[in-house]
């Protein structure tokens, strides 16, 4: 089967597309940051999150200042029958599914002989397994439009094994994601679908255990080829080139938004 990479089937009318945000709740995050660009942009979005208040509040503020439908869901991305049951609401509420980012994601510091077994099925299933069950249900809504864009959050930490905050489960589903991303770019892009992913470097939010300290930052500027740490607006962007029309001969790849953090 053949299908037409460059033609968005879903996008004749104006906000007639969705795009699926999943960890857009954190105030200080990358997935908010995602969301208010993409609605910018024109898309109705979707937000599903495990914190249902700060959801709720971030589709009514993309309702009250853009001219789009936003509406929340709340699933933990660790359990796929929450993820099933939530997308089939955002289904039925929005226009079609053509757009995905899979920003939702827990940090782990915990060094590898101090971690127990609950600690690594944490992030591994919020990370790696959640990243599947959401792709996985939106696939299927996607291949119905035989068009659809996809993009999820690894990190550099999987290429240079950690090395800024988080440990040894982070860096393994951060990897996971990456090979997750180059396998289903082969299966889904016959059907007119592009799987992409981001690996950030350090970004100046909440996941390192708060707001950066002074000496952090100035720790993590020293390891970078710019002279400052990386912002959610920098991310955001990159998720957006990446879901719009203008990256249709892109896919399977990882793209490093990391102030030169990792060269290959
Ligand atoms: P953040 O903590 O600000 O946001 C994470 C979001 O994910 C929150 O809204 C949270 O509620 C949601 N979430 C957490 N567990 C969930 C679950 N089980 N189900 C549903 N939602 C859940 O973090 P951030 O810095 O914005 O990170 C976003 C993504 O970027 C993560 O995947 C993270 O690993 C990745 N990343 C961040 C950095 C960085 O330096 N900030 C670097 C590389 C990669």
């Amino acid at each position: 089967m053949t299908a037409d990479h460059t033609a968005d089937h879903t996008a004749d009318a104006p906000g007639a597309r969705t795009a699926v945000v999943t960890g857009a709740a954190s105030p200080r995050g990358i997935g908010r940051a995602t969301a208010l660009l993409l609605a910018s942009q024109g898309w109705n979005i979707g937000i599903l999150d495990i914190d249902a208040v700060g959801g709720k509040a971030l589709a009514e503020e993309i309702a009250a200042n853009h001219n789009v439908t936003a509406y929340a869901v709340t699933a933990d991305v660790s359990n796929e029958a929450q993820v099933r049951t939530a997308i089939d609401e955002l289904e039925a509420a929005l226009p079609p599914l053509a757009a995905l980012a899979n920003i939702a994601g827990v940090s782990s510091p915990v060094p590898y002989l101090e971690l127990t077994s609950d600690e690594w099925h944490r992030v591994i299933n919020t990370n790696l397994n959640g990243v599947h069950y959401v792709t996985r249900r939106v696939a299927e809504s996607m291949v119905r439009h035989n068009y659809g864009r996809i993009v999820s959050i690894s990190s550099t930490s999987a290429q240079r094994g950690g090395g800024t905050y988080s440990k040894t489960p982070y860096s393994v589903a951060k990897a996971g994601v990456i090979g997750l991303t180059r396998a289903l770019a082969r299966e889904l892009g016959p059907f007119g679908i592009t799987v992409n992913a981001i690996a950030p470097g350090p970004i100046n939010t909440d996941i390192m255990g708060g707001p950066l300290t002074p000496e952090t930052r100035a720790d993590l500027i020293d390891t970078l080829l710019v002279n400052r740490v990386g912002e959610t607006h920098d991310v955001a962007s990159a998720i957006a080139y990446l879901l719009s029309n203008q990256s249709t001969y892109i896919t399977g790849q990882t793209l490093n938004v990391d102030g030169g953090l990792y060269m290959h």
